[in-house]
């Protein structure tokens, strides 16, 4: 889900363009579960600071195919939450 700020970089042709070369390469497949792929993402994820930087946002070295369900995993496991040693979540404090 594009994020203000991103928007205008997710509507550019130069992503679409990148998106659709990097896509194809992955042969539209899931690189975690082999599924139908739908989804660019961005291992560092964007943010106002690095939006700019083509580097970042258009280098496929730091883009990954994936589904629409691993997506989201992956999103959900990059948030700052932390587990202790039986698995459960340490609240923030
Ligand atoms: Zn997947
Ligand atoms: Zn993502």
């Amino acid at each position: 889900m594009a994020r203000p700020f991103a928007e205008s970089f997710y509507h550019s042709r130069a992503w679409e363009r990148c998106r659709l070369g990097f896509m194809r390469s992955k042969h539209w497949t899931c690189e975690r579960c082999g599924a139908p792929a739908t989804v660019a993402h961005h291992k560092v994820h964007l943010s106002p600071k690095n939006i700019n930087n083509p580097n970042v946002t258009l280098s496929w070295d730091n883009l990954m195919a994936v589904c629409t369900d691993c997506h989201a995993e992956l999103h959900r496991k990059n948030q700052t939450m932390k587990f202790d040693a039986n698995g459960d979540p340490i609240p923030p404090r």
